[in-house]
C-alpha cells in the first residue's frame, strides 16, 4: 500500500473521507499528537486500528469529535461539572470519560461501558472532522510502545505502506497525550494526566481526585498499565540531583565508543556546559509546556542519532510536569 502524506485542503480531506468510509484508517493531526483514526460506528474499521499499531485488545480508543457535534447523541449521564470544563477547556487536550448510549463500536471501548470523549483544538485536525462529520475512533499514531508521534514524518516512520494516509498538519504544539478524566462519578477523577492539569479541572469543577492504581486493585484506565514511549535506543533516567552522576554515564558510554546523549532541561544543560558538549544534548526547553512539547520530538531525535538516551529529570514537578514526568519515566523504562 502506498502511503501519501497530504497538506490539509478540499481534496485530501475527500480522500480522507472515501477512505473512512471503506472501511481504512486515517491519520490526522492534534493540537496535543498524531491520531491514527477509523469511523467509530464502524467495528471492522476500528479493528484494524489495533492490528496495525499491535494495539493491546483490552486498550480502549477516544472518539474525537468536531466541536459543535452533539455528543449526547453518543453518550448519556453527563454531569454538569463537565458542560463546565467544556466551556473552560474545549476545545482543547482533555478527554472526558462518560457513559456509552451502546451506538459507538463496542470495539472502540474494548467492552466497557462508556467512551472518552475529546475535542482537539488543532485547526487542521477540526477542520478533518467537520468535513467527514463522524465521530473518529483514534489512539495516537504510532506502532504501539513506540514514541508518539507529533510530526507527519514520525507517523510516516512507523506506518509507511501500512495506511493509505496521513494528513499533515505540521508539528503539533502540545506535546503529550490529552488529560483523560473520568466524568462518571459526583467528582471527576484524572486517569492520565496531560495539558490540562487537576488544579485547572478542579478549579473549575469545585473538587478532582487523580486515580492512583492500588496493588491489585482494576486500573480505570487499562493504557496506563503498559510500557509507552520508548524510543528503539537505549535510555537512562536520573534524578535532578544526581546530574553529575548522569555526565559521570555519559564520559564512560563515549569511552566505550557509545554514541550517548544528554536529555535535559535548559537550566541543567548550563549546569552541565562543561561536561557535555552542546552537540550531544537533546534540549527540552525550561516550562513544563514548553518540555512537554518537545518531548516526543527530541525522543525522536534521539533514537535516530544516539545509541543511548541519558535523560536528566526536571527540577519542577507541578502541573504540566505531573504529566511529563510520567511520560519520561515509562519512555525510560518504567
Ligand atoms: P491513546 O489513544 O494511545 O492516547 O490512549 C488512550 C488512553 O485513554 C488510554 O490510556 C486508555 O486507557 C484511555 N481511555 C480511553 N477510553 C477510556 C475509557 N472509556 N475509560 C477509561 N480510560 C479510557
Ligand atoms: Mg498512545
Amino acid at each position: 500500500m502506498e502511503t501519501q502524506i497530504l497538506d490539509i485542503g478540499e481534496d485530501s480531506l475527500s480522500a480522507a473521507k472515501n477512505i473512512l468510509e471503506e472501511d481504512g484508517l486515517v491519520a490526522f493531526p492534534t493540537e496535543t499528537v498524531y491520531g491514527l483514526g477509523a469511523d467509530a460506528f464502524n467495528g471492522e474499521a476500528v479493528k484494524k486500528i489495533f492490528e496495525v499499531k499491535g494495539r493491546p485488545q483490552d486498550n480502549p480508543l477516544i472518539v474525537h469529535v468536531h466541536k459543535d457535534y452533539d455528543i449526547e447523541r453518543i453518550v448519556c449521564d453527563i454531569p454538569s461539572y463537565s458542560y463546565k470544563l467544556a466551556e473552560r477547556y474545549l476545545p482543547g487536550p482533555l478527554t472526558m470519560v462518560f457513559k456509552s448510549r451502546g451506538r459507538i463500536s463496542p470495539v472502540v471501548s474494548c467492552g466497557l461501558d462508556t467512551i472518552g470523549i475529546r475535542v482537539p483544538s488543532h485547526e487542521g485536525g477540526q477542520r478533518f472532522l467537520k468535513f467527514v462529520d463522524m465521530p473518529i475512533a483514534a489512539p495516537s499514531a504510532n506502532i504501539s510502545k513506540h514514541v508518539s508521534p507529533v510530526t507527519a514524518e514520525h507517523v510516516y516512520a512507523d506506518f509507511c505502506g501500512k495506511i493509505p494516509l496521513i494528513l499533515n498538519g505540521g508539528k503539533c504544539s502540545g506535546g503529550i497525550e490529552s488529560t483523560v478524566l473520568d466524568c462518571t462519578g459526583e467528582v471527576p477523577c484524572v486517569l492520565r494526566s496531560g495539558l490540562v492539569t487537576r488544579e485547572m479541572i478542579a478549579e473549575v469543577a469545585g473538587d478532582c481526585t487523580v486515580f492512583v492504581p492500588k496493588a491489585g486493585e482494576r486500573v480505570r484506565s487499562p493504557g496506563m498499565k503498559y510500557k509507552h514511549y520508548s524510543p528503539n535506543c537505549r535510555t537512562m533516567l536520573f534524578e535532578y540531583e544526581r546530574l553529575e552522576e548522569a555526565a559521570a554515564e555519559y564520559k564512560k558510554e563515549r569511552a566505550a565508543g557509545s554514541r550517548a546523549y544528554i536529555m535535559c532541561d535548559d537550566g541543567c544543560a548550563k549546569r552541565l556546559l562543561d561536561k557535555i558538549p552542546a552537540e550531544h544534548m537533546l534540549l527540552l526547553g525550561n516550562s513544563g509546556e514548553e518540555i512537554a512539547s518537545n518531548l516526543y520530538f527530541k525522543l525522536r531525535e534521539g533514537e535516530r542519532v544516539a545509541d543511548i538516551i541519558i535523560a536528566i529529570a526536571p527540577e519542577d514537578r507541578g502541573g504540566v510536569m505531573v504529566g511529563v514526568m510520567n511520560r519520561l519515566t515509562k519512555a525510560c523504562g518504567g
